[in-house]
Parts: C-alpha cells; structure tokens; sequence
C-alpha cells in the first residue's frame, strides 16, 4: 500500500498540500483551497490506507472512486514522456555473438551470417494500455507493450524486465542531442497503428476470453431454462389444439382459433427472451491508450545477412546490456510472438508462421506483407 501512499502524498505536496507521513498508513493533509474545492476535503485533513481506519479519516484504496478524483488532478500530465537511460557500470558486449544469435534467430526457410556486431544507442516506445470488457460484470487488465524503433523488434518481454530496475533510477536525464542522432527517428503513426493493431486484438482476446468461457456458460444455463419453460406450455397447448382439431362443432373453431392464436403469442415471447438474453450478454471490450514512454537505451546491435534463394538482406536484432537480453527478431506480419520466422522469396519479409500460412481457399502458402488483403492466386481475401 505505500506506493499508493506515495504516489497520493507526491500529488498532493505537487499541487501545494502540505503533507505529513504518520506512521505508514496515515497522511495528514493540509490542503491550499484549491484542492479543498477540488476534493471536498475540509483544510486539514487525514487519510488512511490501511484496513482498520479511525473515525473521521478518508480511507484511500485501489477500489472506490478516489483514484478518479486524484486522476483529474493530473489532467493530461504523465501521459507521454522521455528519458535516456544510462549504463550504471560498464556490461561488455556478448563474447560469443553467433551463439546468442544462434538462440535468438529460428529460419527454417532461410540462412543468416552475421555481418558485424557494435555499440550504439537505440530508441524504445513503451506503450501501455487498458483493456475493459464490460457485460453484465467488468474485468480491467493493464498492458505493456513495446517496440524498438531502431530495428522494429517486439521487445515487451524486454521491457518487462527492465520496467523494475528504471523504477528505482532515480536519475532521470533528458536524451541529449547525440543520443537522439544515433538512436534514429521514430515511427509515423500509420505505422505504429498497423504493428498496434494486431496485438491489441490479440490482448482483447487473451483478457475477455475466461470471461467469455464464464459467460458462454451461464448464457446456455439461462437459454435451456427459457426454452424448456416456453417448450412445455406450447406443447400442452398443442396437444390441446390437436385434440380440438378431432372435433366439429361452432364453439369448437373459436376455441381452435383461440388456442392457435395463444401458440403464437407462445413463439413471440419466446423469441423476445431470446433477445433479451442476447443483450444482457453482449460483451463490450474497449482497449484506451493510457501512457507512453520513449527511452533512450545503450544496445549492442547485431547486423545480421539474411539469404533466401536468390536474395538477400541485412536485418538489425539489438542485444540490450541493461537486461543482458537479445531481442526477438523483426516480425512483418503476424503476432511474431516467438522467435520463429519464414523469409518471403520476393521481398525477403520476416513474419510469423501464421504471416506466411497456407490460403484457406486454395492452400497456396502466401506472404502477407507482400499479399495483404487477398491470396495472389486465387483471390480470397483473408
Ligand atoms: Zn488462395
Ligand atoms: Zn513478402
């Protein structure tokens, strides 16, 4: 709880509070009349952030409304920001470069040879984002993804280990002109957008998926109830139409009419629940941008030949001392969630196994950088 307690009191102090730290689940605010108005907090004011809260303190948690109301205090701050980062001592490069490339690069339609190996500066975008799926409960997960700019690699299983330790940096310096020079620009949004795209689906599918398997149940549960209630009163009511049917007589057509009338009022109510259910279990998930951050990262940058058939091509894979990590390779299409890749034969493309996958229609193994919206022999799109 006292990263909580740490952030509120540094928000505070930051918009002219006076805080106080009394023991470690208490803070004693005395408040400028701004936040008084913004918070609805008398001058002084205490706030707990334990279990056990005396009376006449606010007690502050990770659930309730509180985390809001301090959100608008920020406003748009802390959503975007840079900072380079600076080796704490000297790492020396990989002492056997083939052998970590070796590990790191899976070709199984292509040869590489490594061209070169050497120290440089790289730029890195740290996104996170948070995945809502709303239906009859809520569920919110928060995700990291990242992107080296300089050689297009997903480095979020990097990041994850390198998020802790820039934590504890206190130092926080500006990139400086050298450092953006050599790390190179970054990316348009066009292109952030297309390597985004697919990932986030994937997240939203990850995250709304035990949900679904939950849902999907209590959805069968309650349509198996409605049906064999409305089941029962149609065939009584059809058992009775039948035995009607086998009689003559004026009062008995009325009665037919009557009876024929009620099956459908039946069918329609049964039709309607349907729809209600449908709608109580329609599921939204919505995926908001909440932060980036840009770092400025040391790196040993591998410069790598990749041939296939006549072809060839120099990709860049960056091995990241802070961490002593290789990146996955580059990946064009597809998740490029592992380190395997297929080298298209016209352009010489990385994707994934599923950014080469064999039409559905005609079975043609296509590459779908090269073929992104239909198969380029017999025209399925995909
Ligand atoms: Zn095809
Ligand atoms: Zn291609």
């Amino acid at each position: 709880m006292s990263e909580l307690r740490d952030f509120v009191a540094d928000l505070l102090e930051r918009r002219g509070a006076v805080v106080e730290a009394l023991g470690l689940e208490r803070l004693e605010v005395l408040a400028p009349e701004s936040l008084q108005r913004h918070l609805g907090w008398p001058e002084l004011t205490h706030l707990g952030f334990g279990t056990q809260q005396a009376q006449s303190t606010i007690a502050i948690a990770l659930e309730g409304d509180w985390l809001d109301r301090f959100g608008t205090l920020l406003g748009g701050e802390g959503r975007w920001t840079e900072r380079e980062v600076r080796l704490p001592a000297a790492v020396r490069p990989p002492s056997d470069p083939e052998r970590v490339l070796d590990h790191a690069l899976e070709l199984p339609n292509a040869i590489w040879r490594l061209r070169g190996l050497s120290a440089t500066w790289t730029r890195c975008l740290i996104l996170a984002f948070r995945i809502t799926a709303l239906s009859d409960e809520k569920r919110e997960r928060l995700i990291w993804l990242g992107f080296n700019l300089g050689t297009g690699g997903l480095i979020s299983d990097i990041l994850e280990q390198l998020r802790p330790g820039l934590a504890q940096m206190a130092d926080w310096h500006t990139p400086d002109a050298a450092t953006r020079h050599a790390a190179g620009p970054g990316w348009s949004a066009p292109k952030l957008a297309a390597r985004l795209r697919p990932l986030l689906e994937h997240e939203a599918r990850e995250c709304s998926e035990p949900f679904l398997r939950a849902m999907r149940r209590r959805l069968a549960r309650d349509r198996d109830r409605v049906h064999a209630y409305h089941n029962d009163l149609r065939s009584a009511s059809l058992k009775r139409l039948a035995a009607l049917n086998r009689t003559d007589g004026d009062r008995v057509d009325a009665d037919r009419r009557r009876e024929a009338l009620r099956v459908e009022a039946i069918e329609r109510e049964y039709r309607a629940k349907l729809d209600d259910l449908r709608r109580n279990y329609a599921l939204r998930v919505t995926v908001e941008w909440i932060q980036a951050l840009e770092i400025y990262v040391p790196v040993q940058r591998f410069e790598v030949l990749i041939r296939r058939r006549k072809g060839e091509r120099i990709i860049r894979l960056d091995w990241h001392p802070l961490v002593r990590m290789v990146e996955r390779p580059l990946c064009e299409a597809g998740l490029g969630l592992n380190r395997a890749r297929l080298v298209c034969d016209d352009k010489l493309h990385l994707t994934d196994l599923a950014g080469h996958a064999p039409c559905t229609s005609c079975g043609k193994p296509f590459c779908r950088v090269c073929f992104p919206l239909a198969c380029p022999r017999c025209r399925k799109t995909h």
